[in-house]
């Protein structure tokens, strides 16, 4: 493809990226536009925690993940599957592995060698990067807008506003995290060009609960491991941890969307913690009746079970605690607690909501907006953690670069 033609990636995360390396490796001038004094912030904090960047379970169950988007990903995912990324790493230099759990980290665990690696790739293929400037939108010609942003004083001689690009790959993210850079301001902008947009609002969050103070004070940052929570017909297993004001954790996360579903139309949604998902009921029953009534609960509790102090908090929470050893062991496998809403979206591993899937054709350009694309978090899509994020951005990145290709060879040759 001839180099003439010009692309702007706005964005410089982790689908802004992989935009900007499909685009500039079939041979298109790319310019990658940041906001913040660095690229790639919120890449980075995910490498804190090892950078779980895909998932190795099969194909089918990892589409599953998107829920009601896996429809709308599916091709993208199945073109760009969790062996290609693992290649696609390992061109750059960085083994990866699978962990016990099926997902899949950089062998370094962490985020910056895969980045360092990637920004001189994409700077070997000719890719202008650009930090510390804000895309704005449009002006009355379609132009691009841009201002200094983060202690700039005037924008790089090679990015002019307005500046006229041959297409526009939109990659700013969602809106969790904001001090990393994505803030969500992109919204009001695209529906002011009729671009249909469900509000953002936080995934893999926390959630409120209404602790006592005693509850609050002694187990804040305690966690539950192993606990299996259930939540209409869904059932998760996994670790949660008791926070100040309710409960956050990987199992949690899980259920972010149907919780949040029935938070907004009921205000509040009953979780249920089975507090020994390995046992069964009656198990529980035997092994609680063969230490005396008389015991406190915290001892009944971990002579019979096991179970730490934090579980007969938990209990008394929920009401007068059952003596008898059938009905104690009957709460413990089902022990109710009110959630009364999410944790704020600044504090969500990501967001929810974004361009919807009408608003895009299946190449993700955006229909009203010819020549625009749009990749990544900005998406209406959702997934639990466990690397399906990561995933999904790199993915839909690529795609919406394939797009803009197509899309250019069509109207421009
Ligand atoms: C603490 C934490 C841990 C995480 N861990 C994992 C994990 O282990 N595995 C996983 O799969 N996912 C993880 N995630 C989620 C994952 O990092 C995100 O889903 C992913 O980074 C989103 O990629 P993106 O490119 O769509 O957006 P982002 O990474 O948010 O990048 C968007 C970029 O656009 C820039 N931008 C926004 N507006 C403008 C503008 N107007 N002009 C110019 N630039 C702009 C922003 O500054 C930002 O750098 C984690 C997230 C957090 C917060």
């Amino acid at each position: 493809m001839s180099t003439s033609y010009r692309v702007a990636v706005i964005g410089g995360g982790p689908a802004g990226l992989a935009a900007a390396e499909s685009l500039s490796a079939a041979g298109c001038a790319v310019q990658v536009i940041e906001r913040m004094p660095s690229i790639g912030r919120k890449l980075l904090m995910a490498g804190r925690g090892g950078l779980n960047i895909s998932h190795s379970e099969a194909p089918d169950h990892l589409l599953a993940r998107y829920g009601q988007a896996a429809p709308w990903l599916a091709p993208t995912l199945a073109a760009w599957t969790t062996d290609d990324i693992r290649v696609w790493m390992a061109g750059l230099g960085q083994e990866s592995f699978i962990g016990s759990s099926g997902r899949v980290f950089p062998t370094a665990m962490k985020a910056s060698p895969l980045l360092r690696a990637w920004l001189a790739r994409l700077q070997h293929q000719g890719v202008l990067l650009h930090t510390r400037v804000e895309w704005t939108g449009w002006d009355a010609s379609g132009g691009l807008t841009f201002a200094p942003a983060a202690g700039r004083d005037v924008l790089p001689d090679t990015l002019p506003s307005p500046f006229v690009a041959d297409a526009v790959v939109l990659a700013m993210g969602g809106a969790s995290w904001p001090r990393l850079g994505s803030n969500g301001a992109w919204v009001p902008l695209l529906r002011s060009h009729g671009v249909e947009v469900e509000p953002l609002v936080p995934a893999n969050c926390g959630f409120r609960a209404n602790w006592s103070d005693p509850l609050r004070t002694r187990f804040a940052g305690t966690p539950l491991k192993p606990v299996a929570l259930r939540f209409a017909d869904h059932t998760v297993r996994g670790e949660v941890v008791i926070t100040a004001n309710g409960l956050e954790g990987g199992a949690l996360y899980a259920l972010s969307a149907p919780l949040r579903t029935c938070l907004a139309q009921q205000g509040q949604a009953e979780l249920l913690l089975d507090l020994r998902p390995d046992l069964t009921v009656d198990v529980l029953a035997t092994r609680l009746a063969n230490v005396r009534p008389r015991e406190s609960l915290s001892n009944r509790l971990r002579k019979a079970l096991r179970l730490p102090p934090v579980v007969a908090a938990l209990l008394r929470e929920a009401g007068e605690v059952p003596s008898a050893p059938h009905a104690l062991a009957t709460r413990l496998k089902a022990l109710p607690v009110m959630l009364t809403g999410p944790e704020p979206i600044d504090r969500a591993i990501s967001s929810a909501g974004g361009v919807v899937q009408a608003a895009c054709d299946a190449r993700f350009m955006v229909r009203a907006m010819p020549g625009v694309f749009v990749a990544g978090e900005m998406l209406d899509w959702e997934a639990p953690t466990g690397g399906y994020l990561l995933h999904a951005c790199l993915a839909t990145g690529r795609a919406a670069a394939q797009g803009a290709l197509q899309w250019l060879r069509e109207t421009r040759s």
